[in-house]
């Protein structure tokens, strides 16, 4: 066999490449900044080239600065909570960073080199090393963004999947337009030569189309402002021809953005899209509580959902809280209270949104999550009186119907027997408070005492306890040995529902007996 001279030697160079022991170094890194969970925040890698051993106090340092000077400047300052940053120490045999230019060559990690491609200022480095050394050290939801350090102070720098900058510290405003592209996924809005245009770039920052209707961030232009526009005011929402190194035939959005030239904002267009491609990383709903799924509650229970969120810097996202699809609340925290819900399935649902006003557009609604509670509600157990329909001894004994547990109860008024409302039209009295009769066997009163020596309660399915006023007591016309008692209604009981009656004399306690409370209104008719 015949290898041509040039593959042969690429052969020999990739099996010398493949032979090499493969350095897979886990180097040491320190979370510099921690918003909180990797997989709902963006997380920044910064590793350090041509830092020799000696020197990483001084990388350290450097790049607190650099990560100081990058976060005062939109949107990253007003979202800098959801932001994590990794510090890879990442130590190099030699200081600074290789200049073909001056045939000036240093080994370091990375193997960061100027005068990439021809431009002196465009630092090369090796992203095979590089990845090498994210994989090792870190988890892949730890590195969203990649920067690498280059421990020279000329001022140089490069994009793509890697960010790199050099210690010239104008050199953020290299980087920041570089992530621009590649986490911002911006077009360059730079012109350079005529050109023959073809196709419709991709780009939220970029139209070829010069239809005011098409244009992508129409809704940052003002009707009176015209397209095309010719205006040089910053920061002006238009269609600004020559973009994408073009003098003409591709358009940009504002007269001079960070991606057109460096030491400006990024500008409407630009800052609304960076906070999407943030919301494409970062949930506006971090957690919640109870986790989510379903939820079983006893009617009359309630039950505390919460949910914790990102935190802008000067704003809060809103949560709205909804049950069975209506709004019911707002805020980070939400009670559901069952007494007022029937019993059956219902759902609470909790939307969370930023509704900043730099984002306009969301199509696909990354600035909003909800999460989705299904809630079923059991009815209150029915009391189940106690079985003592004849208590021992002389105990006083409730009279209930015959082969059941219910108490023989007559409203005082109309005589009939519940279930019984907590205010009667009919009532005598000024408070319109039901009055109810209840009869008792056993429970005579002796020369002397009054309805004073009686007490009666009530007890529902939650086991409390509301004591019932007694206000007569004396014996049933026409019944041998039968107390007729006449106790009021509180307004405690208004949704009690189902409750047990007792009650007791000098201190002796009869059976209970159930009865029944109508749901009512909740002041007199
Ligand atoms: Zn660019």
């Amino acid at each position: 066999m015949k290898f041509p001279p040039r593959r042969f030697s690429a052969l020999i160079f990739l099996l010398l490449l493949l032979a090499l022991p493969r350095a897979a170094s886990a180097e040491p890194f320190e979370t510099i900044v921690n918003n909180g969970p990797p997989e709902n925040r963006v997380d920044i890698a910064i590793m350090g080239d041509g830092y020799t051993a000696a020197e990483m106090d001084k990388y350290r340092s450097d790049i607190e600065q650099f990560v100081r000077l990058w976060f005062e400047q939109e949107p990253y300052k007003e979202y800098r909570r959801y932001f994590n940053i990794h510090r890879i120490d990442v130590v190099s045999a030699q200081s600074g960073a290789d200049h073909p230019e001056r045939s000036r060559f240093v080994n370091t990690a990375f193997n960061a080199r100027y005068g990439c491609e021809g431009t002196q200022r465009a630092i090369c480095v090796s992203s095979d090393r590089v990845f090498n050394v994210l994989n090792n050290s870190l988890a892949p939801s730890q590195y969203d963004i990649k920067l690498v350090i280059v421990n020279d102070p000329e001022y140089g720098g490069s994009g793509g999947q890697i960010a790199v900058a050099s210690t010239d510290w104008r050199a953020v405003e290299l980087i920041l337009h570089e992530v621009g592209h590649s986490f911002g996924l911006l077009g360059d809005e730079y012109g350079g030569s005529p050109c023959t245009v073809f196709g419709e770039p991709l780009a939220p920052n970029l139209m070829r189309k010069t239809n005011r209707e098409e244009i992508k961030w129409l809704h940052w232009i003002d009707p009176a402002t015209p397209v095309p526009t010719t205006t040089s005011t910053n920061g002006v929402p238009g269609l600004y021809e020559g973009a994408l190194f073009c003098n003409n035939g591709y358009h940009r959005p504002t007269f001079n953005s960070k991606m057109r030239s460096l030491d400006r904002p990024f500008e409407q267009i630009n800052t609304e899209q960076h906070i999407r491609r943030i919301y494409n990383f970062v949930s506006p709903l971090d957690a919640s509580s109870p986790e989510g799924g379903a939820v079983t509650l006893t009617q009359g229970q309630t039950q505390a959902f919460s949910v914790t969120t990102p935190a802008p810097a000067t704003h809060a996202l809103a949560a709205t809280w909804f049950v069975d699809g209506e709004p019911r609340g707002s805020g980070h925290t939400f009670t559901l209270d069952t007494a007022a819900l029937s019993a059956g399935t219902h759902t609470v649902e909790v939307l969370s949104r930023d509704n900043t006003d730099q984002v306009r557009h969301d199509p696909e609604q990354l600035l909003a999550e909800t999460r989705k509670w299904d809630v079923t509600v059991s009815a209150a157990t029915t009391p189940t009186p106690t079985p003592t329909p004849y208590p021992p001894g002389e105990s006083p004994v409730l009279l209930m119907e015959e082969g059941t547990q219910r108490a023989v109860a007559l409203d005082t008024v109309t005589w009939l027997s519940g279930p019984f409302s907590l205010f009667t039209m009919h009532n005598f009295s000024a408070d319109r408070h039901t009055r109810i009769s209840l009869f008792v066997f056993k429970a005579e009163l002796l020369p002397g005492e009054s309805h004073a020596a009686f007490t009666a309660r009530a007890e529902d399915a939650q086991q409390r306890v509301f004591p019932l006023a007694v206000e007569y007591a004396a014996n049933a016309p026409g019944l041998e040995g039968v107390t007729q008692l006449v106790v009021r209604l509180p307004d405690e009981l208004a949704n009690a529902g189902e409750v047990l009656v007792s009650v007791s004399l000098r201190g002796t306690s009869s059976n209970k007996a159930s009865l029944r409370i109508q749901a009512s209104g909740s002041g007199p008719p």
